[in-house]
């Protein structure tokens, strides 16, 4: 049987982690769109263009061809035939990112570059709009949240495990910047679809998500 597995929440609730471990468990492929948007953003940023250009972006969106490949098994965005998976995970392309993902011309190539990757594989996918835009019948729906200040504390100890200086009162301060731009945006805002399962990982580990989710998928026969 074909499935999708959907998981969407804010910025640092663990989703990728888990949603990699999910695809591993399962046998099939994760999809992590926000890399498509951070490669956008890249382009744009490397263009010297505003975020706030809406003519200029949406100009360097018609431009910029995104492919996903798998290689290894890991996802490789490629940008103009570029691996750009080494240049997306800064906080200047992660700042960025949010400004540029609200236009409805960049969602609209993102989303249907993700559908045509859904429609040939089983997926477990994450982002902000996939159960509630690019997904809509997805077979699992998950809102995976946690307390931005749980989020702001993962996220300050990443850092900090990678040698890199970082304040953990600014890190909180960008992930409810980030939070806010998300959730107010006009076209798919980021929230938890109607027929999605809410968890909550601030009290949870990793593994305790994972198998959280995996019982769901059982119920639903993924597996
Ligand atoms: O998940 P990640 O932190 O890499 O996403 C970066 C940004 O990309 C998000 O803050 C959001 O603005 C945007 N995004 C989005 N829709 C998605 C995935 C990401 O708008 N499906």
């Amino acid at each position: 049987m074909s499935y999708s597995i959907a998981i969407d929440g804010p910025a640092g609730a663990g989703k990728s982690t888990i949603a990699r471990r999910l695809a591993q468990r399962m046998g099939c492929i994760y999809v992590d769109t926000g890399a498509m948007y951070r490669a956008m953003a890249l382009y744009t940023l490397r263009s010297g263009i505003a975020a706030e250009d809406a003519q200029a972006v949406c100009a360097k969106c018609r431009e910029a061809d995104i492919e996903i490949r798998y290689e290894n098994g890991e996802q490789i965005v490629y940008l103009n035939g570029e691996n750009v998976n080494g240049l997306i995970r800064t906080e200047a392309v992660g700042n960025r990112t949010s400004r540029v993902a609200v236009y409805p011309q960049v969602r609209r190539k993102m989303v249907e570059l993700q559908q045509k990757i859904a429609k040939n594989s089983s997926v477990v996918m994450d982002g902000r709009d996939i159960g509630t835009c690019v997904l809509p019948d997805a077979t699992v729906k998950i809102y995976l949240t946690a307390s931005s200040a749980v989020r702001a504390k993962r996220r300050y100890e990443e850092l900090m495990q990678k040698g890199e200086s970082c304040d953990l009162a600014s890190i909180e301060a960008d992930i409810i910047q980030r939070d806010r731009q998300d959730m107010s945006r006009e076209t798919s805002p980021l929230r938890q679809a109607e027929d999605a399962v809410l968890v909550d990982s601030s009290d949870q580990n990793i593994e305790e998500v994972t198998e959280t989710i995996i019982a769901l998928c059982r119920q639903k026969g993924c597996i």
